[in-house]
C-alpha cells in the first residue's frame, strides 16, 4: 500500500498534542475566570471523532472536563464510563437525554452526531437548559440554522459551531494577514479540501437524509469558512459545477464540487471539495504578497508559508483550544467567536451552491 492509498480519514485529521498553546491564546477572558470552576460537558454520540479527539482532548483542558455521555449503545457507555469515570448517573441514551436538564453537573452538550440530528439534539439541549456546541456542518441546511439559534436564544443559552480552526495560530494568522490588509488587499483565493473516501459505502456521510450531502457538507465547508475568514467579508453570489465520477458510491451525495464566489468590489475565489481527492489548502495572493496554508485544515500539523518564507506557528490541540474557550465565554458570559451565526453563514452559502448546481447559473447568497 503506498501513501496515497494508506490516506484516510483518520489519519489525515490525526491530534497533535500540544495542549499549553490553547492558554496561550486567551489571557484577557483567563484573567476573569472564578478561580477552580472546571464546566462538565457531555458528549452526545460516541463515534469516530468523539473518541479519537474530543474525549482525548478533554483529558488536557483546563476550564472543562468530560462529565458525561449520551449514547445509543449501552456497550459503549460501559467502556467509556471505565475509561474516563463517568457515574452512571451522568449517562444518558437519546431517549431519556432531556432528563439531563435535572443534572447540574453537565453545564455544556456537545452534539457529534449525524448532520441530521444536530438540530433536533442541539434544541432539546437548550431547552434542557445547557450551553450547546454543534459540530460541522451547523446542520442540514440554513433554515435549519435559524431554528437553532431562536431556540438558544429563547432559552438563553450560548451556541458555539466546532469551528476548531478559529482557535489553530496558523488559520489565525490568516485571518490577520487578510482581515488586516498586511500585505494589501486580497486580489486572489484559491481553496480545496478533500480526501479520498475509503469508508464504509453505508456510512451516514453517503447517505443524504443523514448528511444533507456529501464532500460540500462534510469538506467543502472548511474551504468555505478559510475564504470568509481570510476576507474578513461575506460573499455575495456564487457559482458551482459538480463532477461525479462513481455513481455507484455516490450515489445520493456530491463527489466532487467546484465553485467561484463573488465578493463586493468584484473579488471572485474559487474553490473545490472532494471526496475523491486529497486536497487540503488555503492560498490567499494580495498586492504584495502571497501567504497561504497547506495542508491548512486537519489537525495533524499545520503548514503555512508567505513570500518571505515559513510561517512560524506552533502547532496546539485544536479541540482542547476550541473547548476551553468556549467554557471561558460560558464562564465568564462573553460572546464566543464561533457562534451558531457563523455556521449559518456557512450552510448559506453551501444552499446557495446546491441550488447553483442545480440550476446551471449563478446564485444569490442568502
Ligand atoms: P461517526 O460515524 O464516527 O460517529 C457518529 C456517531 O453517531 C456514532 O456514535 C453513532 O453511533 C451515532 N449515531 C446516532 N444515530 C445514528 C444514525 N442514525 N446513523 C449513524 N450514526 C448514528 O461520525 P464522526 O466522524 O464522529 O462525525 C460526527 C460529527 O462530527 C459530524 O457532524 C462530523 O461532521 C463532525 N466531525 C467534525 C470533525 C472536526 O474536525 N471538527 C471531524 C470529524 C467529524
Amino acid at each position: 500500500m503506498n501513501d496515497r492509498e494508506a490516506f484516510s480519514r483518520r489519519s489525515f485529521l490525526k491530534t497533535l498534542s500540544v495542549g499549553t498553546g490553547a492558554l496561550a491564546l486567551m489571557p484577557t477572558l483567563q484573567s476573569f475566570l472564578p478561580q477552580g470552576k472546571k464546566l462538565g460537558i457531555a458528549l452526545v454520540g460516541l463515534g469516530g471523532y468523539s473518541r479519537g479527539q474530543l474525549a482525548p482532548a478533554l483529558l488536557e483542558t483546563q476550564h472543562c472536563y468530560l462529565a458525561g455521555l449520551v449514547t445509543g449503545t449501552p456497550s459503549k457507555a460501559d467502556e467509556w464510563s471505565k475509561k474516563y469515570n463517568i457515574p452512571d448517573k451522568n449517562i444518558y441514551n437519546y431517549s431519556n437525554f432531556d432528563d439531563i436538564a435535572n443534572n447540574p453537573a453537565i453545564d455544556i452538550v456537545y452534539v457529534v452526531l449525524p448532520v441530521s440530528m444536530h438540530k433536533e439534539f442541539t434544541i432539546r439541549a437548550a431547552k434542557a437548559g445547557k450551553h450547546v456546541i454543534c459540530e460541522k456542518p451547523m446542520a442540514l441546511n440554513a433554515a435549519e440554522c435559524t431554528e437553532m439559534i431562536a431556540a438558544c436564544k429563547k432559552a438563553n443559552r450560548m451556541l458555539s459551531i466546532g469551528y476548531r480552526l478559529h482557535f489553530d495560530p496558523h488559520n489565525m494568522e490568516m485571518m490577520r494577514l487578510g482581515q488586516k490588509n498586511i500585505y494589501g488587499k486580497i486580489t486572489a483565493l484559491d481553496t480545496g479540501n478533500g480526501f479520498v473516501y475509503r469508508g464504509d459505502p453505508n456510512a451516514w456521510r453517503l447517505k443524504k437524509a443523514l448528511s444533507g450531502g456529501g464532500a460540500l457538507m462534510d469538506m467543502g465547508v472548511y474551504s468555505i469558512q478559510g475564504t470568509r475568514y481570510t476576507l474578513g467579508q461575506e460573499p455575495l453570489f456564487v457559482t458551482a459545477t459538480e463532477q461525479k465520477t462513481n455513481n455507484d458510491l455516490f450515489k445520493e451525495v456530491d463527489e466532487t464540487i467546484t465553485w467561484q464566489m463573488e465578493f463586493s468590489g468584484g473579488l471572485i475565489t474559487t474553490g473545490k471539495t472532494s471526496y475523491n481527492n486529497n486536497w487540503g489548502y488555503l492560498k490567499a495572493t494580495a498586492e504584495k504578497g502571497q501567504f497561504a496554508l497547506e495542508p491548512a485544515f486537519g489537525y495533524g500539523g499545520i503548514k503555512g508559508s508567505t513570500h518571505l518564507g515559513v510561517m512560524n506557528m506552533q502547532n496546539i490541540n485544536q479541540q482542547a483550544a476550541q473547548m476551553d474557550d468556549f467554557a471561558l465565554c460560558v464562564l465568564n458570559k462573553k460572546p464566543t467567536r464561533v457562534p451558531g451565526e457563523e455556521g449559518l453563514k456557512d450552510l448559506k452559502v453551501i444552499d446557495a451552491i446546491y441550488r447553483s448546481i442545480a440550476s446551471g447559473k449563478k446564485e444569490k447568497i442568502g
